[in-house]
């Protein structure tokens, strides 16, 4: 399968990732990838940067080293209320969100029910685009519930490379990934690739994911960001 364009990416902004936004990009150009999108880390995560870094955006242009980048953030859902740390005005400004579960950000219980809740509430808003490392076993969830809401609020959910390293820190990756994805098969909700690279090198690498989507016979018409065009078409993002 090919990807053209890496849906989660960070930079120097998030304060725990190693490169700017050119270098980012001359990355992904010089893997062949048609697109790139910048996910910086939203306000609530320690050490990221300021919510102007997110505000100023619109100056960086979208086109470089003959690729296209989409900026946006990934954004900390706070609670079961499906709250995020951005205002929907900001938000409607980005190119492109992920909303996702971190441990210093979620102020919310860790039990099954509350947090399914706490994605169903934040895949309503109009401008989450993508589900991140929802794998993440120290965030139980429904995947059943997560699949059918996702394919009904056309939100993507995100199989993360990362997490699938054989030393990821996230819990029971590779097992919630696999329910995951048959619960995508079965309600034909769309997933997209991420790799959640923190440095330029991992940019377009999904060794473990592809890994997966072989195992479980994952149908590639599933996948939105096997193009450019067709990711753009599937999220709630629209582009002119
Ligand atoms: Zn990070
Ligand atoms: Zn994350």
């Amino acid at each position: 399968m090919n990807i053209e364009i890496d849906t989660h990416s960070h930079t120097l902004a998030s304060g725990h990732a190693y490169n700017t936004i050119r270098e980012m990009a001359a990355s992904a150009a010089e893997k062949g990838q048609k697109g790139l999108a910048i996910t910086d880390h939203s306000i609530r995560m320690p050490g990221t940067c300021h919510i102007y870094y997110f505000q100023n955006m619109r100056i960086v242009p979208r086109k470089m080293y003959g690729i296209e980048l989409l900026l946006g953030t990934e954004l900390n859902i706070l609670n079961e209320s499906g709250e995020v740390d951005m205002s929907q005005g900001l938000l409607a400004e980005m190119d492109i969100a992920i909303a996702s579960m971190h441990l210093p950000c979620y102020e919310g219980e860790c039990t099954r029910e509350k947090i399914t809740q706490a994605y169903v509430n934040v895949m309503e808003n109009e401008y989450v685009d993508i589900i991140g490392h929802p794998d993440d076993g120290r965030f139980p969830v429904d995947f059943e519930v997560l699949a059918r809401e996702a394919k009904r609020t056309k939100t993507l959910l995100e199989v993360n490379n990362s997490s699938l390293r054989p030393e990821g820190f996230r819990i029971n990756a590779v097992e919630n990934c696999r329910r995951m994805l048959e619960e995508c098969k079965k309600h034909e909700a769309m997933i997209v690739l991420g790799t959640d690279s923190h440095v330029d090198v991992d940019i377009a690498e999904y060794p473990y994911a592809y890994r997966i989507l072989k195992e479980v016979d994952f149908p590639e018409e599933l996948v939105a960001n096997r193009s450019l065009e067709k990711l753009k078409s599937c999220l709630k993002h629209t582009f002119f």
